[in-house]
């Protein structure tokens, strides 16, 4: 039975041996401390840096695209844009961004395991408490989160992921749009005199009031739907 000491001697003279039975080049290779690639090819690789995948819809055409993005990147805003003037001159009008059909898009929201998500951050408390200045507090937290700037991220679920990507269809879009505006045409015609009399007061047809109002909210489910039958639906519609 060897001792502990006699073990290491053991060892420390069987090294050198084994070394000396290696050939030349290999002996080298692990010796050398300087040169750690050939023994370490992994060390070499830059990791991979984190990226998240969002889909993208265009509302005219329905295109619908993947996004790969570095997380925490404002791609959003790095997308071709248009502006829209205010159709009633109210304002300058808004900024949105672009498919090349002309349409506007919307984000379908990020991949998270097998579904979309939107997300957004929120303060812990209500932004006059978390953002407060000064030192008086007087809501639920009762002073935990004062002054903090503490947000947390909510997360809400989008729907399933799309199973493939749809290329731009400028036709399409074109199409979407024409019935829309030619659908909301025949509401205005048929229901602007009754919205108009109601603005001034009372009424007498109330129900055909009330119908406009059916109409106009069937009008505006039409156009959010995401399916190109949607289209055909607002060409039939008011006629
Ligand atoms: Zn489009
Ligand atoms: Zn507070
Ligand atoms: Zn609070």
């Amino acid at each position: 039975m060897l001792t502990g000491t006699e073990i290491r001697d053991a060892k420390m003279n069987t090294v050198p041996q084994f070394c000396a039975e290696m050939p030349a080049d290999i002996l080298e290779l692990l010796l050398a401390e300087n040169e750690p690639c050939a023994v370490h090819p992994v060390a070499h690789i830059a990791p991979k840096p984190a990226t998240d995948r969002y889909f993208i819809r265009c509302k005219d055409c329905l295109a619908i695209n993947a996004h790969d993005v570095p997380r925490g990147f404002n791609w959003w805003h790095e997308l071709p844009t248009k502006h829209f003037p205010d159709p009633m001159g109210w304002s300058s009008g808004s900024t949105y961004p672009i498919c090349p059909c002309g349409g506007t898009l919307e984000d379908m929201g990020k991949v998270q395991r097998s579904r979309l998500v939107h997300q957004h951050e929120e303060s812990v408390c209500d932004d006059r408490c978390t953002q407060a200045r000064g030192p008086n507090c007087d809501c639920k937290c009762g002073g935990e989160n004062h002054g903090s700037k503490r947000t947390i991220v909510i997360t809400r679920d989008a729907g399933g992921i799309p199973q493939a990507e749809i290329p731009c269809n400028v036709e399409n879009g074109r199409l979407y749009r024409e019935a829309k505006e030619s659908a909301w045409k025949r509401w205005y015609a048929k229901y602007s005199d009754v919205q108009n009399r109601k603005q001034e007061g009372w009424i007498r047809d109330f129900d055909f009031y009330l119908e406009s109002e059916r109409a106009r909210g069937r009008y505006l489910e039409l156009c959010a739907g995401r399916t190109t039958a949607r289209t055909k639906k607002l060409n039939e519609f008011l006629r």
